[in-house]
């Protein structure tokens, strides 16, 4: 067998199944993994002089050893040693905690040098490491820092790390086709994964970051761009001959005209599902601003055509929201809708799955139900996934497989600015609706103190006294959901108290079954509930036009996104609206968040300053936003990059020889070799 850095770890010597088991946790199965696990920072490690130490900084110290090191032992396990260090003319004392086994290398007269934690006063240093004796000689004035998780220490990860280097350095791949790697005047992957690893100056790290990141990025772009170009094949996916008389006749019926940024997105979403291609969308648009309706024209188009859509949803709330919405639009059509969610009976369900079978139904909405293996559609031209970012990549594939291809639409009310949204969705086109209906009112957001809080109840109170409803949110609290529960329901107590005898007050949580949680909202939107307290289950999509007021607990604990995106629970009607924050944020930066809630109602720019504050992980939450998660890389920080690697990419898999010239087999066995996208099978 020839040598490949897509061999498995399981080569190396000392990777026992433990250890497999371990690096696996982290994510590193291959040596290619291995290889790209890198630090996550550097220490400075370099010997610094005795008299420009500051109190407690790390350092390392180099000089003689006066005399062998004493080691005294007390308690259980425990054990202290210490000698005395001789730097220039001074004479310092160095201790090590727990870590007897160390005096052997400490030899009187011999040169050492340590790392640790400087005490000034004391002129003493807490050894952490040796870093350096007569015997090994230490080089470098950095130290790479990797993570880890219990089961594998740094030491060892160093360890295999090297190992790995030493023996598959030769065949390394030089993935950047050649080109382009003079272009940018990026040194080879080979010597960056050298100088990532084992650093020696921060020039050359610098450089080193350069390649990795350009590597990184152009992989993913260059996958994008390969899904992309499947997509767009003509006679790849399916034609929706749509009746466009019938549409525009809809349109006529609607109570309102539709904003401008409607009709484009209209049309963008149309001139797709006319053509064979594949459409892959996002529709971006704040709370508010009309998707929903935008979806439902889609779907009816694709009904006109005698295609079947699939309207995928978080929650069942949800679920049901919008599949009432689609009644009354539909209903009169002779569209026929139906909804599928975890509280649909058996019993339905199975007469849902004749009549989808049968094509007897045109669209489906529901939850996570949708995707079960049972339901199968007769003619799926159209899935809309709505807030994309609660749905896994393979949750999204299993249900577009159930249909002949059909055209997908992702709807998210999570702005993500538009240049980034389209570098780093690569293989997606992006619809932006960017304008509200007219006549909607600016929610006016204040921001108050804990300690005001009886204000704010009284504040509540006026706009109940005039026939308002409201929101009181409290944070979800990530770590435990009893916790969550048990706050909310702690505010629920105080308001029902407050407001005895006045406005009844409803609570809603997590925890609730799926027909009570219903049971309650229905209360609220009828007004039989004036107040509802409730966790963020409350946050994608509910419309009560009546509720004029929110409350959010603990503000800070949210990102700006999401405190918009609730915040767009109100001001759905032609009343005032108000969105109240209680918060005492710690730091400049949470008091800047709160500030900006207060300035600005538009989404794509609280985006981008919770980016700016917040970083990328942060606001997305990684994982489900379907923004990739790079290892070295940052979507904001190293934009440009990003930017740069997509354009390379759409253009290097356009050229006739992309898929046989040696120049990009690199390229082409890493896009083989990564696990994601084996599974969708770029190549045929
Ligand atoms: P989103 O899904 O983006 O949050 P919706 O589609 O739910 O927004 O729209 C919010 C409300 O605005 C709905 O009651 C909808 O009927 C209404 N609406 C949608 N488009 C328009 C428009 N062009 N003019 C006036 N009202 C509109
Ligand atoms: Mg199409």
């Amino acid at each position: 067998m020839e040598k490949t850095i897509y061999d498995p770890v399981s080569v190396l010597q000392n990777v026992g199944e433990k250890r497999v088991e371990a690096l696996n946790e982290l994510g590193i199965y291959t040596i290619a993994d291995l290889l790209n696990h890198f630090p996550f920072r550097y220490e400075d490690i370099q010997v610094k002089n005795l008299f420009e130490l500051e109190d407690q900084e790390k350092t390392s110290l180099r000089g003689e050893v006066l005399a062998d090191a004493v080691v005294s032992r007390f308690g259980y396990k425990k054990s202290r040693l210490s000698f005395r260090m001789k730097i220039d003319q001074a004479i310092i004392v160095v201790t090590f905690f727990n870590q007897p086994y160390l005096a052997k290398q400490i030899v009187g007269g011999s040169e050492i040098t340590v790392y640790g934690k400087w005490d000034d006063r004391r002129k003493n240093l807490t050894g952490i490491k040796i870093i350096g004796s007569t015997s090994v000689e230490q080089d470098a004035d950095f130290e790479s820092v990797y993570h880890t998780n219990k089961k594998i220490r740094q030491k060892t990860i160093v360890a295999l790390i090297k190992q790995a280097y030493d023996s598959y350095k030769d065949v390394i791949p030089e993935t950047i086709p050649n080109e382009l790697r003079v272009k940018y005047r990026l040194i080879s992957h080979k010597e960056a994964v050298y100088a990532m690893h084992f650093p020696v100056s921060p020039e050359q790290t610098k450089q080193a970051r350069r390649e990795v990141i350009f590597e990184e990025f152009l992989l993913y772009q260059t996958k994008m761009q390969l899904l992309r170009k499947k997509q767009k094949k003509v006679g790849f996916g399916t034609a929706i001959h749509y009746d466009i008389q019938r549409l525009k006749n809809f349109i006529a019926t609607l109570p309102f005209e539709l904003t401008n940024a409607q009709k484009r997105v209209v049309n963008e979403i149309c001139r797709d599902m006319k053509q064979p291609i594949n459409m892959h969308r996002l529709l971006q648009g704040d709370v508010g601003s009309g998707k929903t309706l935008v979806a439902v024209l889609a779907i009816y188009a694709a009904a006109t055509a005698g295609y079947q859509s699939a309207l995928m949803v978080p929650t069942t709330i949800l679920a049901e929201q919008h599949s009432k919405s689609l009644n009354d639009l539909f209903d009169p059509l002779e569209i026929r809708t139906a909804l599928l969610t975890g509280s649909t009976t058996a019993k339905e369900k199975r007469l849902i799955e004749e009549q989808l079978r049968s094509g007897e139904i045109d669209v489906v909405v529901g939850t996570h139900a949708l995707i079960q293996d049972t339901v199968e559609f007769s003619k799926l031209g159209l899935v809309i996934t709505d807030e994309q970012h609660r749905f896994g990549v393979n949750q999204r594939k299993k249900l577009r497989s159930k249909g002949i291809e059909p055209d997908v639409l992702f709807m998210t009310a999570t702005p993500i600015p538009r240049t980034l949204a389209i570098t780093a969705f690569g293989e997606m086109d992006v619809s932006i609706i960017d304008e509200m209906p007219a006549g909607r009112k600016p929610i006016q957001t204040t921001w108050v103190k804990p300690k005001q809080f009886e204000h704010t109840l009284e504040f509540i109170e006026k706009q109940l006294s005039i026939g308002s409803q409201a929101y009181v949110i409290c944070p979800l609290i990530e770590e435990s959901e009893s916790l969550d529960v048990k706050n909310a329901t702690e505010v629920y107590q105080k308001l029902s108290q407050f407001y005895q005898g006045k406005y009844r007050v409803g609570l809603l949580h997590g925890q609730m079954k799926p027909a009570e949680k219903d049971a309650v909202m229905q209360a609220f939107k009828q007004n039989e509930l004036q107040v509802l307290v409730s966790t963020t289950v409350i946050e994608v999509g509910v419309d009560v036009p009546n509720a004029t007021t929110m409350v959010i607990y603990d503000a800070d604990r949210f990102g700006l996104a999401q405190l918009h995106q609730l915040r767009g629970r109100v001001g759905r009607g032609s009343k005032e609206s108000y969105c109240i924050l209680v918060a005492d944020p710690k730091g400049d930066m949470g008091i800047e968040r709160m500030k900006i809630m207060t300035e600005t109602n538009n989404g794509f720019i609280l985006s981008e300053k919770d980016l700016e504050l917040r970083g990328p992980g942060d606001v997305f939450g990684n994982k489900q936003s379907g923004i990739p998660d790079f290892k070295v890389g940052d979507i904001v920080t190293d934009f440009n990059a990003l930017e740069t690697a997509r354009l390379d990419a759409a253009e290097l898999v356009q050229r006739p020889d992309f898929e046989s010239h040696p120049d990009f087999a690199a390229l082409r066995t890493a896009i083989a070799f990564d696990p994601m996208t084996s599974e969708s099978d770029v190549f045929h």
